[in-house]
């Protein structure tokens, strides 16, 4: 036999076995150091009441001989689809039944997606970013290029018309950035994709972190994007599901002549089986009235945690993006510091762990990464420690 040989084109992340070796050997040291953690990329409020009751009626179905269900549609059940289209026609986006499929999560998709896509095209995908989108290219040796996000272009790339690209990856809410695409900008991307017969791939994972109005939630509210962007979506973020695992992916018919469509259909009915039939109903639960007011206290939990450390960072004058519309704060480093250069120093003067932006990418080096998904005193005292400080 012979492996596939382009896993040894992988970098080793260290980034997260660093941190914690770190953290371990800052601890063992100094035992009685009140560490507070905002680094934390995890939810960590529990699932809301009405998606507990529904996983335990639909598994008190499933132990019922006539209630009970097998193997279900694996593009997801109807009454999930149904409802995904119901959120999306709130917002002004009509999408037909066929171009919706129910996932176990928006990573698995967005690697298996690349089936569809031939070894010799070329890849863009903005620097720093969510590591899965470089790595899953990596694995099928596709050439990759890199839009630079910096403190310019307040970490928002836009189109060069001098670079060519056949699959475009763009995460808005962005991990790690917080910074979110606008009309203008999204459009300027849809553009150069339809101009260059280009297909998008939009991860959504934190649309549900937008609050201004004027920011589109699915790239599907721009002209033309139906024609050259597949969406995905997670309910991870959105209603705690990371343990759960429930996702969505949508696949316009309008996308290459349906082709699109047709083989990931084709590529999910050979390799996938479905999401279980519990955990659909709960989803299912998030787009109720009640599920959406349930939901929404839990979100607004965490943007309260993102307001502190955003007044925080506003105050002592330090440059950030993210904190508005996404659970991620950006910043820039104090005095040029370098991002392991300044975890070390927050970690020794304020007892404080962050994630240190060269773990995303070299335009990260000067960055730092804080989260809003943390307790709510602790990220008050965390802010009260960086006045101190800073
Ligand atoms: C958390 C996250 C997701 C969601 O992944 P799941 O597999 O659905 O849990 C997707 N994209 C980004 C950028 C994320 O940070």
């Amino acid at each position: 036999m012979k492996i596939n040989p382009y896993y040894q084109n992988l970098e080793t992340s260290y980034l997260f076995s660093t941190i914690a070796h770190k953290v371990n050997a800052y601890q063992k040291a100094h035992p009685d150091a009140p560490l507070i953690r905002l680094g934390i990329g995890d939810v960590t409020l529990p699932l809301v009441p009405v998606v507990v009751d529904a996983l335990r009626q639909a598994a008190a179905e499933q132990g019922v001989k006539e209630t009970f269900r097998g193997y279900g549609d694996e593009q997801g059940y109807d009454f999930l689809r149904q409802a995904i289209q119901g959120y999306y026609a709130g917002r002004g986006v009509a999408l037909a039944m066929e171009e919706i499929f129910i996932s176990d999560g928006a990573k698995s998709d967005l690697g298996n997606i690349l089936d569809l896509f031939a070894q010799e095209n070329t890849v863009l995908i903005p620097d720093p970013v969510y590591p899965v989108y470089v790595d899953t290219n990596i694995m099928a040796n596709r050439k990759v290029v890199f839009a630079d996000a910096t403190e310019e272009n307040g970490f928002l790339p836009l189109p060069d018309p001098a670079v060519k690209a056949d699959l475009i990856y763009i995460c808005s809410p962005n991990n790690p950035t917080g910074a979110a695409y606008d009309r203008a900008g999204l459009q300027k991307w849809v553009d150069y994709a339809r101009d260059n017969g280009a297909v998008i791939l939009y991860d959504a994972a934190y649309e549900c972190f937008i609050t201004d109005a004027n920011l589109p939630r699915s790239i599907f509210e721009l002209e033309g994007a139906k024609e050259c962007a597949i969406e995905f979506c997670s309910f991870s973020k959105m209603a705690g599901f990371t343990g759960t695992r429930c996702g969505y992916t949508v696949v316009p018919t309008a996308l290459a002549d349906g082709m699109l469509q047709k083989m990931w259909r084709r590529r999910q009915t050979t390799k996938f089986n479905g999401v279980p039939y519990i955990v659909q109903r709960a989803a299912e639960a998030v787009f109720t009235e009640q599920g959406q007011k349930e939901i929404h206290a839990s979100l607004a939990y965490y943007q309260q945690n993102a307001k502190i450390l955003s007044d925080t960072l506003t105050a002592l004058g330090i440059w950030y993006t993210g904190g508005q519309n996404s659970p991620y704060l950006w910043l820039k480093c104090p005095d040029g510091m370098e991002s392991w250069t300044f975890f070390d120093y927050l970690l020794e003067k304020a007892h404080l762990v962050g994630t240190p932006g060269a773990g995303f990418g070299r335009n990260g080096v000067n960055f730092f990464r804080l989260t809003a998904f943390g307790d709510q005193e602790k990220t008050l005292e965390a802010a009260a420690r960086l006045k101190q400080l800073l």
